[in-house]
């Protein structure tokens, strides 16, 4: 047993496996995140997770200017998967598209999804760039799971090829102050968010043809879409997922 005060201070995603006495050599980013920036040494514990084996406790068995080796000692938590829940949105300024990005792993979506829609308007969507926010806020926030940042594709490319049993809950800003709510029903579910432009009128005319499809309101204030995404998670989370 780790004794509780001798818990680890930083938790890191490492692409390794992980299990008892399994020793993970770390990069040169994550040697010197952990020796040099954190001042940990050989014996000083490091929370260590890879989306797959859990949270293990892993003793720093050497420690040299640029590399170093983590050995596992215990598992300190299973793995805890987040609710069968993607976020679809339209990518809009870098900065509000990272924050909607790290929002969704720290609310608990399993997949992130950008879409291109006919209104959006954005930079470059990077998707590795993306993923790593989404690392860094599973780190962050305790997640043993990391959600997967697809690849963008067009909004109507994925509705074409939408998986039968997958609800939609689109959040559609024309029914701002309507009322409209979520249905309770289990299952895959994700939620589609629109771009500062919002949905056009074909897109709207497909999705409410579409059976699995559900239009949502927000309230009565049109949210920019950053404040969206947080507070459709939120909605869905508190009525169908794992709060
Ligand atoms: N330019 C649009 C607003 C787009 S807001 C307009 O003025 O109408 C960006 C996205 O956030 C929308 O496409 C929608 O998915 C979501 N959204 C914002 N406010 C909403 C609300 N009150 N109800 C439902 N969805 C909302």
């Amino acid at each position: 047993m780790v004794p509780f005060m001798k818990r680890a201070k930083v938790r890191l995603f490492v692409d390794q496996p992980l299990g008892q006495g399994q020793s993970v050599a770390l990069s040169r980013e994550q040697a010197h995140y952990l020796l040099g920036v954190m001042r940990l040494g050989v014996g000083d514990l490091v929370a260590l997770f890879n989306g797959v084996d859990g949270e293990w406790q892993a003793e720093v068995a050497e420690a040299g200017k640029k590399r170093g080796i983590l050995v596992c000692v215990e598992r300190s938590a299973s793995l805890r998967m987040p609710p069968d829940l993607w976020l679809l949105f339209a990518p809009i300024k870098k900065v509000r598209t990272d924050f909607i990005v790290e929002k969704a792993a720290e609310m608990g979506a399993a997949r992130i999804f950008p879409v291109q829609t006919a209104f959006t308007n954005s930079e470059r969507t990077r998707r590795d760039r993306l993923q790593a926010h989404a690392v860094e806020a599973a780190e962050q926030c305790g997640g043993t799971y990391v959600p997967e940042v697809a690849d963008i594709a067009r909004l109507d490319r994925v509705l074409a090829e939408w998986p039968a049993d997958r609800h939609l809950m689109f959040c559609d800003e024309g029914l701002a102050g309507e009322g409209a709510g979520l249905p309770h029903v289990k299952g895959p579910w994700a939620i589609l968010i629109g771009p500062e432009g919002g949905f056009s009128d074909d897109e709207r005319a497909r999705l409410v043809r579409m059976e699995q499809a559900h239009a949502v309101s927000l309230g009565p204030r049109i949210l920019r879409a950053d404040t969206a995404a947080v507070a459709a998670l939120t909605v869905w989370q508190q009525a169908l997922g794992d709060w």
